[in-house]
């Protein structure tokens, strides 16, 4: 007895947390709130946010990310205060946001397939019913009704995932470049500028994430700003070797075929993303990437061949959904 209430208090511990919430670029408040990671939804400072509302979680550093649709109701009046277009964005402490998102991810996710198998069951589908459990997070995914295929999409950690990719290190942090748009390592990057004027100087710093390709274009343009203020240099020196050191050897030559990718020069990309895909065949991030290529010059035609492969290898790939959309393949 003893000892369950032991387990009780340390499940407890594990999936509580505090947070403040972020208003227009800015925490609120004074004193942190309390938030708890329960069974029916995320319980903010005593408000109850329905995990069926969250429609996804994204992590920046130690920012949690929650997005709502358009107009939800189903929102506590005082969490709905705090929503800013669809956004909802906390400071967390006393856990790290990526393991609070994995929680409710975790627990949002499990939700959604149960939801999914008693409606499929109902209609008498039970049969179409199918699952599998993210490698990376641990978030249950729903694949019910489509086919199987060789590489699977995890929306709530942004992973890919599939055949020897378990053995490719680091592959979590492989995923769609926030500026950029495309497929390659995407890491946080503290930036840091140092600016003498006349009488006026200071500091600006902030933190952004980037792919490599942009990580390298950061620390060019950091030591250029710093050349004449010795401050800033270690900094741009640190960006610039974040963004060549440590990456999984299959993927090392991403960065330099979206760069070439990027300046049109698509023979020369092609070149390095098939060296890519003979290590992980028919790899979707790397397909997508040569679709945006050929999208960003205009090149509809090869533009949409790469965007079929890849979507037949991983039907739910969000980015390759969301550039098909875009192009107007999709009609709704
Ligand atoms: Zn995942
Ligand atoms: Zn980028």
């Amino acid at each position: 007895m003893e000892q369950e209430t032991t387990i009780k208090g340390k499940l407890k511990q594990m999936s509580s947390f505090k947070f403040h919430y972020c208003v227009g670029g800015n925490a609120t408040g004074f004193l942190a709130s309390k938030g708890a990671v329960k069974e029916e939804g995320l319980e903010l400072a005593g408000h109850l946010v329905p995990y069926e509302t969250i429609r996804d979680t994204t992590v920046r550093d130690r920012s949690l990310v929650l997005t709502f649709s358009a107009g939800e109701t189903r929102l506590p009046a005082e969490v709905a205060k705090k929503v800013e277009s669809q956004f909802l964005v906390m400071i967390i402490s006393g856990m790290t946001a990526r393991n609070l998102e994995r929680l409710i991810d975790r627990r949002a996710s499990s939700g959604e397939v149960e939801r999914v198998r008693q409606q499929l069951q109902e209609q008498g589908e039970g049969h179409l019913f199918r699952v599998v459990s993210c490698p990376h997070c641990q978030a249950q995914i729903n694949l019910s009704g489509t086919p199987e295929t060789a590489f699977t999409y995890c929306r709530y950690c942004d992973s890919l995932f599939g055949p020897g990719l378990a053995a490719v290190r680091s592959t979590h942090e492989l995923r769609a470049c926030d500026e950029c748009g495309f497929y390659d390592r995407v890491q946080g990057y503290g930036e840091f500028y140092f600016y003498f004027l006349l009488f006026v100087y200071g500091f600006r710093h902030g933190r952004r994430h980037y792919c490599d390709g942009c990580g390298a274009a950061l620390a060019n343009k950091l030591l250029l700003y710093n050349a004449l203020f010795i401050l800033g240099v270690p900094n741009a020196l640190v960006c610039a070797v974040r963004a060549r050191a440590g990456k999984a050897e299959q993927f090392r030559p991403l960065a330099r075929a979206n760069k070439l990718a990027k300046k049109g020069k698509l023979d020369q990309a092609d070149e390095l993303y098939q060296k890519i895909l003979k290590m992980v065949p028919g790899h979707p991030g790397v397909l997508f990437n040569q679709a945006m290529a050929r999208a960003l010059q205009g090149q509809l035609e090869p533009a949409v061949g790469h965007l079929s492969d890849c979507l037949d290898r991983c039907p739910n790939y969000l980015p390759a959904q969301r550039l098909a959309h875009k192009m107007g393949l999709y009609d709704n």
